[in-house]
């Protein structure tokens, strides 16, 4: 059994705000992404490479709030977060407050194979991607005008807000993230983020901290989250799925029910997530009017941006 599912952000997506232009350049980057790493599952790519495939596909892509278009903080930079991590044997990687790395997930997966740490951040982040051979890019590469005047509506605010917020006039949404089982049963899940706009210079979100917005078992699961950071973080949101079935016998869906509709739902943190268990199960689960997601599986391709 093999199985795969992404997500490419989740929040207050409504069909009026989306063009039918937008809503098909996002339904076919979603639907080519998880059929691009699923095809590499099927040809013996391991859980780990399909992940990191498919998020690096939608960093690539300035649809999404990750790599090319992410979001801009208080100073009108950008600051990237990224993490990958391995259910086999639960080796990690992560970084954050990188501004240089064309593809932060590919530096979270080097600072796993290639250092003895599991979490660097900033300037050592981007000194580890020179020496470790990681591509680079420049300030415009990552620019997106769009981007950029979402934050200068709130610049000069103390508001930081999800790139999905409604009150921005949102068109463009989406941390991302994959999980996914391969062949030889082993688990992975990776999420990548611009983080959330106007956001404080040196704000790290839940999304590269494991146990937060990234986590992968093989005795469980593998999740990756999407949503308000501060409030995921203090939920320590993808562990959560992860003990509710190791530690209470849940199955999945319970989980992950349990979790978004009745514990976030109640502290008001808005998100969502996706995971997949070790038979293969896929979960695709949010409390916000959409979130941007596709699956596939032996029997069945699913993508789909509204509830
Ligand atoms: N969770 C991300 C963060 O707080 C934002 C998002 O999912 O869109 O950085």
């Amino acid at each position: 059994m093999i199985s795969i599912a992404i997500h490419g952000g989740a929040g207050v997506i409504l069909r009026e705000n989306l063009s039918p232009e937008k809503e098909t350049a996002y339904i076919h980057a979603l639907t080519e992404t998880v059929r691009t790493a699923y095809a590499a599952l099927e040809n013996g790519a391991s859980a780990l490479d399909a992940v990191e495939l498919a998020v690096k596909l939608m960093e690539d892509s300035p649809l999404f709030n990750a790599g090319r278009g992410s979001v801009y903080n208080a100073e009108g930079k950008h600051e990237m977060d990224a993490a990958i991590m391995s259910g086999s044997d639960l080796s990690a990687g992560a970084v954050a407050l990188v501004n240089r790395v064309k593809n932060p997930v590919s530096l979270a997966r080097a600072v796993m194979e290639k250092s003895n740490h599991v979490f660097l951040a900033g300037a050592g982040a981007e000194e580890f991607a020179v020496k470790a051979g990681i591509e680079l890019a420049n300030k415009d590469y990552f620019h997106d005008e769009f981007r950029f005047q979402q934050w200068q509506k709130i610049n000069g605010t103390n508001a930081a807000k999800l790139d999905h917020d409604v009150s921005l006039n949102e068109k463009k949404f989406g941390t991302v993230g994959a999980v996914a089982l391969d062949t030889s049963g082993n688990l992975a899940a990776a999420t990548s983020t611009g983080g959330m706009t106007n956001k404080l210079q040196g704000r790290i979100g839940d999304s590269p901290l494991i146990g937060a917005g990234t986590y992968a078992n093989n005795q469980t699961c593998a999740v990756s989250c999407t949503g308000h950071g501060e409030l995921f973080i203090k939920h320590v949101v993808a562990y959560d799925v992860h003990c509710l079935m190791y530690y209470k016998g849940m199955s999945l869906a319970e989980a992950c029910n349990y979790v978004v509709n009745q514990k976030l739902t109640e502290a008001k943190a808005e998100g969502g997530l996706i995971a997949v268990d070790r038979f293969g199960n896929v979960a695709l689960y949010f409390n916000t009017p959409g979130m941007y997601r596709a699956m596939k599986t032996p029997s069945e391709e699913y993508t789909a941006i509204f509830k």
